[in-house]
């Protein structure tokens, strides 16, 4: 396998885990949950960004691309952009001042990655915090990368927390297990049925994967993203509980993250739809509620909010 394609690298994010962290976000997601709010990250190979609102027609990249994707129509008021011959070969954005075109996806060396990563070593001591990999989906990528990676990052004294879909053989988190402090781990859906209209596929490995984790002393959080529509309900959180308890699942923290859809724009810009009309914000109040029910279980540390 290659080494795996990385989207994003986040210093100082308060919001993947506990203190300040640099957050690694790897490319390529075996799910596809409706409310994405990083659909960039879910194939597994380099893509172009085309942010159609800072395109000044310029005409630059018309004359730059090989494939002949990009045409201007005729009265010169806006630019077609046909992906299907584009090999994302990056000529666009290298002309492109207007910063319209972008490449999304890169590869860095473990050894890029550790240095990248322990220039912050202080403030993670003060803050309690270190480096979080996420995604996508870290735990489908190449593991001997993964692995190595998790192996140095711990040498050098940092907490390494995953945060995981849980879709993936568990294998891959035994591999990981002795470097992992927490596992931040996705819970979406409790019925199968809902779980692979919403998320793309059912949920039995997911589940199974947490009851291992769990078995073996793995720390886990879960987080919960919550969705009108989906699973801001009381069947949901009173079938999670019953699972939780029946499998004598030890949750460190449960966090509920109330829908947003501030990812949408970036589904255009990818030339995908996002399909608004199925999901919405859950209200305060049923926040509250959904927080009260899981501490009425027995739950101390459950948040709002990353
Ligand atoms: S080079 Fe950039 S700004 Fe110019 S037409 Fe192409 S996308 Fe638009
Ligand atoms: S990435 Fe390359 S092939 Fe794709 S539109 Fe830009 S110049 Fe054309
Ligand atoms: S698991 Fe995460 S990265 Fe994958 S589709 Fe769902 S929200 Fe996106």
């Amino acid at each position: 396998m290659a080494d795996p394609i990385i989207f994003n690298i986040q210093k100082f994010s308060v919001r993947d885990g506990d203190g300040i962290r640099t957050t690694i976000f790897f490319k390529g997601c075996p799910l596809r949950c409706l409310w994405c709010h990083n659909p960039e990250s879910q194939l597994y190979k380099k893509e172009l960004v085309f942010r159609r609102e800072k395109c000044t027609l310029c005409g630059r990249c018309v004359a730059a691309c090989p494939k002949h994707c990009n045409v201007p129509d005729s009265a010169g008021h806006e630019l077609r952009f046909d992906r299907t011959d584009c090999d994302v070969c990056g000529n666009c954005e290298d002309v492109c001042l207007g910063s319209a075109r972008e490449l999304c996806g890169k590869k860095y060396s473990i050894d890029e990655l550790v240095k990248k990563a322990a220039r912050d070593k202080l403030f993670y001591e003060q803050s309690g915090g270190g480096v979080t990999l996420s995604g996508g989906e870290v735990m489908v990528q190449d593991m001997d990368y993964i692995e190595e990676l998790c192996r140095r990052l711990h040498e050098q004294g940092i907490r390494i927390f995953i945060d995981t879909s849980g879709h993936c053989p568990y294998e891959n988190f035994k591999r990981i297990l002795p470097y992992t402090d927490i596992f931040l781990y996705d819970i979406k859906a409790m019925d199968p049925e809902v779980h692979k209209k919403f998320i793309g596929v059912d949920n039995a490995l997911i589940l199974e994967n947490l009851k291992r984790l769990s078995d073996d002393g793995a720390g886990i959080y879960i987080r919960i993203p919550v969705v009108g529509g989906v699973n801001a309900n009381d069947v949901f959180f009173d079938s999670l509980i019953d699972f939780l308890k029946q499998n004598h699942i030890h949750v460190r923290e449960i966090s509920l993250l109330p829908y947003h859809d501030f990812g949408k724009g970036k589904y255009a810009n990818l030339g995908r739809v996002y399909e608004e009309d199925l999901m919405w914000a859950p209200t305060p109040e049923e926040m509250g509620h959904y927080k009260a029910l899981l501490e009425e279980a027995g739950y101390e540390r459950v948040v709002i909010g990353g």
